[in-house]
């Protein structure tokens, strides 16, 4: 197929990808999906091997968020069930990222709902980020804390964090009909923020959310502009109790397309698959090991994963390796933090097939979600 070996010539250069051809990547058949698979995975390999980076969340505190993202179970007015609690003391949240790192993971996330950090909030995440490096030597912490005020990034750096995440999620076109209480622009200028800092962004994309197929090309062409080292890809977990919970879209094979493109586009960035990938990919799972680096081992911040062994088991029965903290997760080029990739976007190519409007119908596997009753906020042991 000529596109995709348009696609891999161009992932092994670094060169930006046309919309057309990332387009046309979500337009595939079935019956190409193991040669979409098989083009992007070579570009998975030729920056970063078979190794597989794991990631453990921390869910530093719970539910009760002001914000109305109507994806999440956390969100205002949610009646999803879901543990709601406050800040983990600093011992709490490094017994439950102690757990993890045992299990494999060489990077804590300390997530904590809310709009963004206070500053006595700020004092909390750093006095929690302290307790996990001093330890554990060599772990990398990111901060998730929501919308960044002046000075807070700078802090969080001096404080030990090695990275901060804050996800785009969604097209600017759409933004406003997912959340109303903040807006795409807040969300790029805290991105922008962690990487003024000096910290390792990490900004990343909701797909399953009756978005378009322009939508995630947007999206993920916005995220190209941003150049985090990160990019995580959530499959929507529609939680009953919020506004998405009917919003079954998404196949196994249409999330294997979406992690294709979201590498062509992206290829020497660390492509994490993130929420949603025990419900949606399901028994497809050891395929995306072949286009995306990392995933998150164990349990979500609301929802329970997969055992993490079941993670170890499906990593090495797949072929691939677990990444040690000894190894670096990023091409030498980029590695040493922040921005590392040479703007190659605006190449404008010629592509062949024409873009379709995603129309596969998604099954509802409610079956599969299950909210999360263990780990951080409960007295029984974390999934790791
Ligand atoms: S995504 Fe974050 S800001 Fe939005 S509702 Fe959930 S916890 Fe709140």
């Amino acid at each position: 197929m000529d596109l995709l070996n348009t696609l891999l010539d161009k992932g092994l250069r670094r060169e930006l990808p046309t919309r057309e051809e990332a387009l046309a990547v979500l337009a595939t058949s079935d019956d190409d999906l193991l040669d979409v698979v098989a083009a992007a995975g070579k570009v998975r390999r030729h920056w970063f091997g078979r190794r597989v980076k794991l990631n453990y969340l921390v869910n530093l505190k719970s539910g009760l968020c002001p914000e109305d993202c109507s994806y999440c179970s956390q969100r205002l007015g949610s009646t999803a069930g879901i543990l709601k609690y406050t800040w983990l003391k600093p011992d709490e949240a490094s017994k439950a990222a102690a757990a993890g790192l045992a299990g494999g993971a060489k990077r804590v996330c300390l997530v904590a709902s809310g709009r963004g950090p206070t500053d006595r909030d700020v004092d909390r995440v750093s006095d929690t980020i302290k307790a996990i490096k001093d330890q554990n030597e060599g772990v990398e912490v990111c901060a998730c804390l929501g919308l960044l005020s002046e000075g807070q990034a700078e802090r969080l750096r001096e404080a030990g964090a090695d990275a901060y995440n804050h996800n785009l999620n969604t097209s600017e076109a759409t933004y406003g009909d997912i959340t109303t209480t903040h807006t795409y622009a807040d969300r790029v200028d805290t991105v922008n923020k962690a990487h003024a800092a000096g910290l390792s962004a990490c900004s990343g994309l909701i797909a399953g959310m009756g978005e378009s197929d322009e939508d995630l090309v947007d999206v993920v062409f916005s995220l190209r502009d941003l150049d985090p080292d990160s990019v995580p890809v959530n499959f929507l977990i529609p939680f009953e109790g919020t506004p998405l919970a009917k919003e079954w879209h998404l196949t196994p094979q249409r999330c294997l397309r979406i992690l294709a493109m979201v590498r062509f586009v992206c290829p020497d960035v660390e492509v994490r698959i993130a929420g949603g990938r025990e419900v949606h990919l399901r028994t497809m799972q050891p395929l995306a090991l072949h286009l995306a680096n990392s995933i998150f081992l164990g349990d979500y911040l609301t929802s329970e994963g997969q055992a993490g062994k079941a993670d170890l088991d499906m990593i090495a029965d797949a072929g691939f390796e677990i990444e040690g903290t000894d190894e670096v997760t990023l091409p030498e080029h980029r590695a040493g933090g922040g921005c590392g990739s040479e703007s190659s976007c605006g190449s404008e190519g010629v592509c062949g097939s024409a873009p379709a409007v995603q129309t596969e119908p998604g099954e509802a596997r409610t079956d599969l979600v299950a909210v999360r009753r263990r780990g951080a906020g409960t007295d029984l042991a974390p999934n790791a």
